[in-house]
């Protein structure tokens, strides 16, 4: 067969829309095998009936029970539940990774375990275990080609063969909605002013993660796990503009690399037809048009979450696993209206105070460590409510 067959994890997400997007645009080069969703049955069985996939899963159980309806003019099999997401994540040419959160884990894994492609927009799961993913990564001769821009654009101008001369490596942030907000008014940021991202177009979760910048240290932990380089060797700068997507130094001074429109379709096609190139229908960049480019210092006052990340790199061990399982529960509680947006940080900083840091030894260590995570955090923020 010609055509190159595509799972996408996460269908229904942002990065699964862009990724459809590019899949519509070339149908002599691609055609999906499997879709997943969590919860959007609906945006589930539209997609379902345009591409007519092998299979389809939807992760909540009851939600497939209740909407057998919805997929009548689809052919193909209908699964529900995490195993069937497990199980058709090592199935197809290359699996897109775009599950939100520390869920996308283990699907992650079993597309690792099968040696496949896999285009990784899932950061978290590098977060939460980057150790033993890069393990198994080398042990079953799977592929990750990042999709985050940042990881993109450095996996774009990175010299693997000559890693030793690579001095640096800059990660540019965009600073989200609030690098120039008064201070003061922290406290008050609705969930509403926290997702309206101003450069990129995103998920709800990755969209707060930008505005407290924990996305940019979730990103340096990632960056860390992809590329071979040490912890003092990686660095963020805020560039408002989002034109540069990360920088390369190598040690005789020069640096690398590389720019683009902010449109995720331009790193999702890099990986979908990796090493050629495709057309996108994204902006072609016009300097011109750009006219200047800013860079500022990240301060930590402003962004708390970014230093706990780079701590939490630092520290190692289970750090990064409590870090992103705190992060996740308090931003999900934060979207939900029941804490404040500084509480995010506060309360990431105390779950990790509270956390034994030791190593995970196992994906079943780790499975428990987020989840005594999780616990700790919740009650976190019950204490929270009750000050
Ligand atoms: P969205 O929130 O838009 O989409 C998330 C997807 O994951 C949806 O398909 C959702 O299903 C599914 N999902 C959520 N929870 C579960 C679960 N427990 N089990 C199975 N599936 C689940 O997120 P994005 O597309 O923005 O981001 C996806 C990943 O890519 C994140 O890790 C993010 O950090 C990363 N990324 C995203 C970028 C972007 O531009 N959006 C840029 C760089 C990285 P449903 O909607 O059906 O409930
Ligand atoms: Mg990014």
């Amino acid at each position: 067969d010609p055509l190159k067959s595509i799972t996408i994890l996460g269908a229904t997400g942002s990065i699964g829309d862009s990724t459809l997007n590019l899949i519509r645009q070339h149908p002599q080069k691609f055609k999906v095998h499997a879709l997943t969703a969590h919860k959007n049955v609906r945006k589930l069985a539209a997609l379902a009936e345009e591409f007519q996939p092998e299979k389809i899963v939807i992760a909540d159980e009851t939600l497939f029970q209740e909407n057998q309806a919805l997929f009548t003019r689809y052919k193909g099999e209908c699964l529900s539940g995490k195993e069937a997401i497990k199980k058709v994540a090592a199935e197809g040419d290359l699996i897109v990774a775009a599950i939100v959160g520390a869920a996308g884990l283990e699907p992650v894994l079993e597309a690792v375990r099968a040696g496949k492609v896999i285009a990784l927009a899932n950061k978290e799961a590098l977060v939460c275990a980057g150790d033993l993913i890069m393990d198994e990564v080398k042990a079953y001769g799977a592929t990750l080609l990042p999709v985050d821009s940042e990881h993109n654009a450095i996996y774009q101008v990175f010299d693997f063969e000559r890693s030793e001369s690579v001095s640096k490596l800059t990660l540019t942030a965009s600073g989200g909605p609030f690098l120039t907000r008064d201070l003061n008014s922290f406290s008050s940021i609705t969930p509403e002013e926290a997702v309206a991202h101003p450069n990129w177009d995103m998920g709800s979760k990755i969209s707060v993660d930008s505005a407290t910048m924990m996305n940019k240290g979730l990103e340096l932990i990632e960056a860390y796990h992809l590329f071979p380089i040490e912890v003092d060797q990686l660095d963020v700068i805020i560039h408002p503009q989002s034109v540069i997507h990360s920088t390369v130094e190598y040690r005789d001074g020069s640096v690398l690399a590389q720019l683009g429109s902010p449109d995720m379709k331009i790193p999702i096609s890099y990986c979908l037809d990796y090493p050629n190139r495709i057309e996108t229908g994204a902006k072609k960049l016009d300097l011109a048009e750009i006219v200047q480019m800013t860079f500022i210092k990240p301060c930590y006052d402003r962004f708390p979450c970014l230093k706990l990340a780079m701590d939490a790199l630092k520290i190692g061990g289970a750090a990064p696993t409590v870090l992103n399982a705190a992060n996740e529960v308090a931003v999900e509680a934060f979207l939900h209206k029941k804490i404040k947006f500084t509480d995010i940080s506060k309360v990431v900083e105390k779950c990790l105070e509270r956390s034994d840091m030791k190593a995970p030894q196992s994906i079943a260590n780790l499975l428990e460590i987020d989840e005594k995570a999780r616990i700790t955090t919740s009650s976190l923020l019950t204490e929270l409510r009750m000050d």
